[in-house]
């Protein structure tokens, strides 16, 4: 996923060339998501979308490569929850893109259907979500300043947006690491959530041979008493037909191997092969993975840490005057998934869009969305 910069400028108002007087940071999902079409529609014309992304590449935690010849998820891969309750569902149905539904992935189930494995990858859900944006690749935000009026935004390369207001979408290792400097400060609350909520490392080194010596098993693994003892394979052939094995580390076995080469990491992953299979040929090609050190993401997803109070991720999706803020880490329900990101994208771009509307005076026009029944979220909020 990536983040979002949306400027608009409502009806009868002249736009200043690409600053305009109403400007959001939208999660890239927002717009494109069907519910959203109908209030888009109506307004189209009125409003302009720009979206800051700090890699030059779209799709943040979900990075399909294809160097093997063939795609392979450096990031996600997984469909938690094949379903229709599932927001991400009836969009990767469309695209006619197929799931492998594995049964041995430990994840949480919070979703019925199972895990679906995206046999072509995750990119084109992303591609899809992204066509008609206007995205701002190589645009690291540094600094957000709030007014009452207004929202201004600052890039490392020096670039300033003007906004109404903003949505935040960031991973919560960025908002921790105070790469954004928030002018006032956020309030107490919402940095005690930034500080309170963990984020764990999790990689993947992806091996790729020449030929198939494994068995026809979704995983391998062996499980031991330390992280270090234990090693998890997924087996690609049986997925997706490919000769590949992802070994999947995490905690602080995965933050220590992203001190080692990318070299030095596949031996090491090869090495935890030859303990399950002693006659494994060497990969032929490699691909690591180094979410927790990447400055993008310093992180591979959020969890509740420890005696920490609850309420955490209602706490940072809470709006800031004219700040609002998405993804995985602001989910209650689906932290730490690409479709827990999505929705919270979603109700962000909704909320925002509704506070812009109303403070133009505009939000008659959503009547007609009203009238057909299309769920808009309630902003329910303890503080
Ligand atoms: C190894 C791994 C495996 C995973 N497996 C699964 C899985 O199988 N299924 C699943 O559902 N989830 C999985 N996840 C989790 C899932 O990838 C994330 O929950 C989800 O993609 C997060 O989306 P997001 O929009 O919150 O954040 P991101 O996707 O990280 O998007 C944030 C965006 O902000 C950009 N950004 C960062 N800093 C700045 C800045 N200063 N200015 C501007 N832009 C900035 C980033 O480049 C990025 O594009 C996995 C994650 C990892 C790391």
């Amino acid at each position: 996923m990536a983040t979002v910069l949306q400027a608009a400028a409502s009806t009868n108002r002249e736009v200043d060339a690409h600053i305009s007087h109403f400007v959001q940071i939208l999660h890239r999902f927002d717009v494109l998501d069907a519910s959203f079409l109908p209030v888009s529609g109506s307004i189209q014309g009125q409003t302009k979308v720009v979206l800051l992304e700090s890699r030059d590449r779209v799709g943040g935690r979900i990075h399909t490569d294809y160097s093997f010849g063939f795609p392979v998820d450096l990031g996600a891969s997984w469909l938690h929850g094949v379903c229709n309750e599932n927001p991400l569902a009836p969009l990767i149905g469309r695209l006619g893109l197929p799931l492998y539904r594995t049964c041995e992935d430990n994840s949480e189930e919070l979703l019925p259907g199972g895990h679906g494995l995206m046999v072509r990858g995750y990119l084109p859900v992303m591609h899809t979500l992204a066509k008609g944006l206007d995205i701002r690749l190589g645009h690291r935000v540094t600094k957000i300043d709030r007014r009452f009026n207004g929202v201004k935004v600052t890039a490392e390369n020096g670039k300033t947006f003007v906004a109404d207001a903003a949505i935040i979408a960031v991973p919560l290792g960025v908002l921790k690491a105070n790469i954004i400097k928030f002018e006032p400060k956020l309030p107490e609350r919402k940095e005690a959530a930034v500080a309170d909520i963990g984020v764990g490392v999790e990689n993947k080194i992806i091996l790729h041979f020449k030929n198939v010596f494994w068995p026809n098993v979704e995983f391998l693994g062996v499980v031991a008493d330390t992280s270090y003892g234990c090693s998890n394979f997924l087996n690609l052939h049986k997925a997706a037909d490919h000769p590949v094995l992802v070994y999947m580390p995490a905690g602080r076995l995965a933050k220590d191997i992203e001190k080692m080469s990318d070299e030095a990491a596949a031996d090491f992953a090869f090495t935890q092969l030859k303990k399950i299979l002693p006659d494994a040929s060497p990969p032929i090609q490699y691909l690591v993975s180094h979410w927790g050190k990447d400055i993008n993401s310093l992180g591979s997803y959020s969890y509740d840490a420890v005696g920490k109070p609850h309420g955490l991720y209602e706490r940072l999706r809470v709006p800031v005057d004219n700040l609002f803020f998405a993804g995985e880490a602001t989910s209650v329900l689906y932290t730490g998934t690409v479709h827990g990101a999505f929705s919270t994208g979603t109700m962000a771009a909704e909320d925002c869009r509704m506070r812009v509307l109303e403070r133009y005076g505009e939000l008659d026009i959503f009547q007609p969305v009203l009238d057909e029944g299309s769920a808009i979220p309630l902003l329910i909020s303890r503080f």
